[in-house]
């Protein structure tokens, strides 16, 4: 496995720019993040191994690519050349879904015999702009999206079956219309054209909806891990209250709710916030309760009216969290705070403010999310001191 990794070269690896470290061995790329951790939160708490993928390869559950038109007519796809609006052809990628690979492909094969053209960003005519799928891992729900640059579509049926005949893993196919001048893939309207316009997927035993423009974490054989982390870290009893904070879809708060007494979940994407509701229904989960706001403003407020909070779930964008968040969260005192970051630049300024303020950090374990990126993940358990 190990020799076949450490000579993997992808022929568009220079010009796409999506996995920079081809050609650098999977075992020193995990050694390279794990230093990178180490150098940043070492001095606060020693660094458990990092938890590679045992298969790092094709762990992207979500896939877009870019359509136009080469200089002799004919329809491409693929990703944009890195800073640029050139688009580098491209069938397959090691990063990538090989199902989501081929039906993008094949879509693309299929459109002439549809007379389906491809956008032309310049001229601002051609109708497909995009093709985005997305496949649950663990249900095998396979969405497809058709990004066009207009709502009519005359071989809509004719296209819809045929494709559907080619790949009868795809569940849902939706339309979605994006006239805008932007680099934006997604645009607000939408056509199912075929099934229920979202899939499904199950995480840490819990199902979740995911349509075309809700966040979902892109390798989920990892995140599993890394929730488990997370909620191993907070230690649940059963009576705890817990706030999620930067909650997403719900998706950390649900998995934890099982073994709290009660979750709050806050998030800034009113999208989001929806779907987080929605997934609390399906899963029948009643302890949970999810508010749109800036998590900042939100546990201020909280704090301020004296809400007791046993355990903070925390797990900022790269950007990291703010002073009005992390002062709130010293007010608010919880005993054990469990930070999951993206960015462990961020990750070490947050916690010099909480160990400032008060905490130890107990627990600190890199997870590899990214394989072939620079991009490393860190859940990190800190405690308040006297505790
Ligand atoms: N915990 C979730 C989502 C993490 S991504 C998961 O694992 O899937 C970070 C989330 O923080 C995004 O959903 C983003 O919309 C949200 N966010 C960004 N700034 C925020 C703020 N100021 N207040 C609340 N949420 C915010």
């Amino acid at each position: 496995m190990e020799a076949e990794l450490n000579n993997i070269l992808c022929p568009n690896a220079k010009k796409c720019g999506g996995c920079r470290w081809q050609g650098v061995p999977y075992a020193r790329q995990l050694e390279i993040k794990e230093a990178e951790v180490r150098r940043l939160m070492g001095k606060y708490c020693r660094v458990a191994p990092i938890w590679g993928m045992e298969q790092p390869l094709h762990y992207r559950n979500k896939v877009q690519a870019a359509f136009g038109t080469d200089r002799h007519g004919r329809v491409i796809s693929g990703v944009y050349q890195s800073g640029s609006h050139r688009i580098v052809p491209t069938d397959e990628c090691m990063l990538e879904d090989l199902t989501a690979d081929r039906i993008i492909a094949d879509i693309r094969r299929m459109m002439p015999k549809f007379k389906m053209t491809a956008y032309d960003e310049r001229r601002r005519s051609g109708f497909l702009r995009h093709v985005l799928v997305r496949r649950g891992f663990a249900t095998d729900e396979v969405m497809a999206v058709l990004v066009s640059s207009t709502p009519i579509f005359p071989a809509q049926k004719a296209f819809t079956a045929a494709l559907l005949e080619q790949h009868p893993e795809i569940t849902t196919l939706v339309l979605n219309i994006n006239d805008a001048e932007t680099s934006l893939v997604l645009g607000q309207r939408e056509k199912v054209l075929f099934g229920r316009g979202y899939i499904e997927d199950v995480l840490c035993g819990n199902r979740f909806r995911i349509s075309p423009r809700s966040f979902y974490q892109v390798n989920p054989v990892q995140t599993e891990k890394l929730y488990r982390a997370a909620i191993d870290f907070a230690a649940l009893t059963g009576r705890e209250r817990v706030l999620d904070a930067y909650c997403g879809t719900g998706t950390i708060a649900l998995c934890a709710a099982g073994a709290a007494g009660e979750v709050a979940g806050v998030e800034l994407n009113r999208d989001a916030v929806r779907d987080a509701i929605a997934n609390a229904r399906a899963n029948g989960v009643h302890n949970c309760r999810f508010t749109c706001a800036d998590a900042g403003a939100f546990l201020e407020e909280a704090a301020a009216e004296g809400e007791r909070c046993d355990v903070v779930f925390m797990d900022p964008p790269r950007a990291g969290s703010d002073l009005r968040f992390l002062r709130s969260l010293l007010r608010a005192a919880p005993a054990r705070i469990v930070y999951i970051s993206c960015n462990p630049e961020t990750l070490a300024r947050d916690t010099a403010v909480l160990a400032k303020g008060g905490y130890s950090v107990r627990r600190v374990q890199p997870v590899d999310m990214f394989p072939f990126t620079e991009h490393v993940e860190t859940v990190v358990l800190m405690s308040r001191l006297g505790r």
